[in-house]
């Protein structure tokens, strides 16, 4: 072989097992293009993000144009603003949301983010809405949760723009103002506009949320007589009564503290039960005797202690308030209703958190198992609430868990009423183009492999059709939202604005 004809296969040779690695995304120049126009911008999206970050936008009370108060509304204004300014066409839905859109077609994809911010609370080390650049780092409410995010799916769009790509979709990017507190933002978008027929919240994690349980919050309750309440001064029984049970802040919080008041004719007994009873169980109980006599009969304090969790995962907690149910079920009470009450709340409840003995036991692959979480219990000689969130499993529905629910409680006196929440399950399977999408652009971007999550839910996904969440939080990342200290790294900003870029081209191309 002539030295020239080996180096002509050599060189083809190369260029063969060359090709296949080069071509392993179709849209690599494109790619390329999106991410160096992302750079070129990094400093308009940090000002942009700082600008967003520096306005207060708690919900407050109501004002013309601002259906959430000043904050949310200036918040909204500056946003489409920031949009304009850029070019985009921008539409502001009377306070409640607006959005800036790009590109043309009947058909359009939508990002979804949100401009209000949860109360800033203390501990800050930098000023909550000064927006300061520490070591790499924006610092401020909202920051991350969700103003960050919602500058870099603009930036994104603007870098799809400026890159001049055909896309077969109009894109909108759409500022909600209350997504923290429950809405009706994205309600009365809905109202007004069509719906995406595809897109993402970048307001949770990467790659893609495929599966939010279903999630409701309600109370369930009873009416009780106080059938000793008549003569307890006078007449005493021995019997002991309960004037109040008080315990947690929220139906999605387990309570990490709970307290009875009672009245006993012989309180020393009922406070060395509790101490046995502590002693026992491992819970932390503690009586305390009230000094002076109530008629015949004394008032005893009995607290609990127990350790709080999220809703969504109320198995990492210990339920102060059903520590305290435990140990009354123990007493014999005065009022027949009442005991009956407590004993049945301690026997189909107890300290559980997946709903076994009250027959709520749902499992599946995508999401888990159902989760009970009794929030919140008050109840006086007349009347018990507690109020529990639940969160079922996405293959099930609202009426398989109430059909179960009711079931124990008929007969028992117990009611489900005063719904503060219900939201059915959103389930995209991990093959669906939307989540299979997303998982391969943040597969390309960052070079991980990791799969699509699921979550106890939930997210502004559930209130709009054909979306997921994802990002802005990589996996395993600390959470900051909601805390002191909230930051975006500006390198995470940067990154998911590329990855966002890439996502809203393929989504709408
Ligand atoms: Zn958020």
């Amino acid at each position: 072989m002539k030295i020239l004809e080996f180096f002509l296969i050599a060189i083809l040779l190369l260029a063969l097992t060359a090709i296949p690695v080069h071509c392993q995304s179709a849209n690599e120049s494109v790619v390329e293009k999106l991410n160096a126009l992302v750079e070129k911008d990094k400093e308009g999206l940090i000002n942009a993000t700082q600008d967003l970050v520096k306005i207060k936008s708690v919900r407050d009370v109501p004002q013309a144009g601002a259906p959430f108060g000043e904050g949310p509304a200036k918040a909204l204004n500056r946003a489409l603003q920031i949009s304009s300014d850029l070019g985009f066409a921008t539409t502001n839905l009377y306070g409640y949301i607006g959005y800036a859109e790009y590109g043309q077609g009947d058909e359009y994809v939508a990002v979804l983010a949100h401009l209000d911010v949860v109360p800033e609370g203390d501990g800050w080390t930098y000023p909550p809405y000064g927006a300061e650049i520490h070591d790499g780092k924006i610092y401020g409410r909202g920051a991350i949760d969700d103003k960050g995010p919602a500058m870099a799916a603009l930036y994104a769009l603007k870098a799809i723009r400026d890159a001049n790509l055909p896309l077969g979709k109009r894109v909108r990017v759409i500022f909600g103002c209350s997504e923290e507190t429950g809405g009706p933002d994205v309600e009365q978008y809905l109202l007004r506009e069509k719906e995406p027929v595809s897109g993402f919240t970048p307001d949770a994690y990467f790659p893609a949320i495929y599966a939010e349980k279903g999630l409701m919050s309600f109370d369930m309750s009873k009416n009780l007589t106080d059938d000793i309440s008549d003569n307890i001064s006078e007449e005493p029984r021995g019997d002991i009564r309960i004037i109040s049970l008080q315990g947690g802040t929220a139906y999605n919080i387990v309570p990490d503290r709970a307290v009875a008041r009672i009245q006993a004719a012989d309180p020393d007994q009922v406070a060395a039960a509790c101490d046995a009873f502590a002693g026992m169980t491992g819970y932390n109980l503690s009586a305390e005797i009230a000094a002076e006599k109530d008629g015949a009969a004394r008032t005893i304090r009995i607290t609990s202690l127990g350790k709080a969790a999220h809703g969504r995962t109320p198995e990492k907690g210990k339920n102060a308030a059903m520590q305290l149910i435990a140990f009354l079920a123990t007493l014999d009470m005065g009022s027949a209703e009442m005991s009956e009450a407590i004993r049945f709340l301690n026997a189909s409840i107890g300290m559980e958190t997946d709903g076994k003995s009250f027959g709520l036991v749902m499992d599946d692959e995508p999401s888990g198992n159902l989760t009970l979480c009794v929030g919140l219990l008050n109840a006086t000689p007349e009347r018990m609430v507690l109020g529990l969130n639940i969160r079922y499993p996405v293959t099930y529905s609202f009426q398989d868990v109430m059909g179960r629910f009711n079931q124990t409680i008929e007969g028992t006196g117990f009611v489900a009423e005063n719904w503060q929440a219900n939201q059915s399950p959103l389930y995209y399977p991990k093959d669906s183009p939307l989540i299979m999408t997303l998982t391969r652009v943040y597969a390309e971007q960052t070079g991980r492999n990791d799969s699509a999550i699921a979550i106890g839910g939930g997210t502004y996904a559930k209130e709009m059709p054909n979306i997921v969440a994802s990002g802005p939080m990589m996996p395993g990342q600390e959470e900051v939202e909601h805390q002191a200290n909230e930051y975006i790294a500006i390198d995470q900003l940067i990154n998911v604005t590329k990855i966002y870029a890439q996502d809203i081209y393929e989504l709408a191309k």
